[in-house]
């Protein structure tokens, strides 16, 4: 299941740039976890690692957004093809200004 970030958050910044699905952001009061992109670290870490780092224990499982170790998984090769067609995207328009030509005619 993806995880929340409790109230007792103290914002130290800890957990946010160790994140490797960016899936953590400051909110109005409190960092707050993205469930759509949290994998819980799986294709990445062995543990969550925002657990790992949070000097208060505030981050837990999230009984709203219960998943399997499959659901994770295929939540993490989505988020990875996602971020590959970005990637080519991306190097695509690049390709393109570097040629002044429009987008796909180059
Ligand atoms: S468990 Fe991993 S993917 Fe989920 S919020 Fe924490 S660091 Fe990010
Ligand atoms: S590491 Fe823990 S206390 Fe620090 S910002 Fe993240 S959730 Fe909050």
């Amino acid at each position: 299941m993806a995880l929340f970030i409790e109230d007792s958050c103290i914002n130290c910044d800890m957990c946010d740039p160790e994140c490797p699905n960016e899936a953590i952001t400051l909110g109005e009061h409190i960092y707050e976890i993205d469930a759509d992109k949290c994998t819980e670290c799986i294709g990445h870490y062995d543990k969550p690692t925002c657990v790992s780092v949070c000097p208060i224990d505030c981050v837990k499982p999230d009984p709203n957004h219960v998943e399997d170790e499959d659901s994770l998984l295929a939540k993490f090769l989505k988020n990875a093809r996602l971020t590959a067609q970005i990637i080519l995207f991306s190097c695509s328009i690049r390709a393109c200004t570097a040629k002044n030509v429009p987008y796909n005619h180059c």
